[in-house]
């Protein structure tokens, strides 16, 4: 299936200059990517570590790669030497195996700490208190924690119709961003991941600077 062109410039539009997107190409073919790439794309999100990695060796080399999925411990070194930024890290364990595997190969990894602000029992993420600990852990032993630098926070609000509710998810995630980063390092460098296709345009009127969009752009995923 040919990618949304009319979707793609209509997204753009809305979010603005300040906020990223990153175009979710999970489950699509290299071809479609290329069509995106082909528009000036370069931020592409990948799910699955095995897809990303058969697509980096595929694709241009000034792609930007996006691990937004569950990523396992044991996976962690086989992106972490070019993975651009990783969402999903909900774990002091999971982000132990980064820096370490990212000392290994001698890079600092970008990543982002996800916060479960979803009514859902599914979805994955650190609850307020957790966020805390974590943050806590590696802010007072930064010698200890020196390959990786947590940019931000990430999250998935619920799929729901309550537009409000939605919205209140994203408002919370937004205040804990403001406590934790931009309060102490200021907006510039920081990173809040919110927003999907059903939903982005409630994240950025919340303060989203980085969306998460696949089936507007690249259609239905099977
Ligand atoms: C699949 C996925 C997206 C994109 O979802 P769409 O609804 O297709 O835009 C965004 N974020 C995460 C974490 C995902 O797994």
């Amino acid at each position: 299936m040919p990618i949304n062109k009319e979707a793609y410039l209509g997204v753009k539009r809305v979010i603005g200059e300040a906020t990223v997107l990153v175009a979710v190409s999970k489950t699509k073919p290299a071809e479609d990517i290329l069509a995106l790439y082909d528009e000036g794309q370069r931020d592409f999100g990948e799910n699955y570590v095995q897809e990303l990695l058969e697509k980096h060796a595929q694709l241009p080399s000034d792609i930007r790669w996006h691990f937004i999925g569950h990523l396992q411990s044991n996976k962690v070194k086989n992106i972490i030497p070019f993975v651009y930024l990783i969402h999903g890290v909900d774990s002091l364990r999971l982000l132990k195996e980064i820096n370490k595997q990212a000392a290994k190969a001698g890079r600092i990894a970008d990543v982002l700490l996800q916060v479960h602000i979803a009514e859902e029992e599914t979805k994955f993420g650190l609850d307020a208190a957790e966020l805390d600990e974590v943050l806590t852990a590696v802010r007072s032993d930064p010698a200890a924690w020196a390959n990786v630098r947590i940019r931000g926070l990430m999250g998935m609000a619920s799929f729901s119709e309550d537009r409000g509710a939605v919205r209140a998810e994203f408002h919370t995630l937004k205040q804990l961003f403001d406590a934790h980063f931009t309060a102490l390092t200021g907006p510039a460098s920081n990173i809040l991941s919110m927003g999907m296709s059903g939903d982005y345009q409630l994240a950025v009127a919340e303060g989203s600077t980085m969306v998460r969009i696949g089936s507007l752009l690249f259609g239905k995923r099977g």
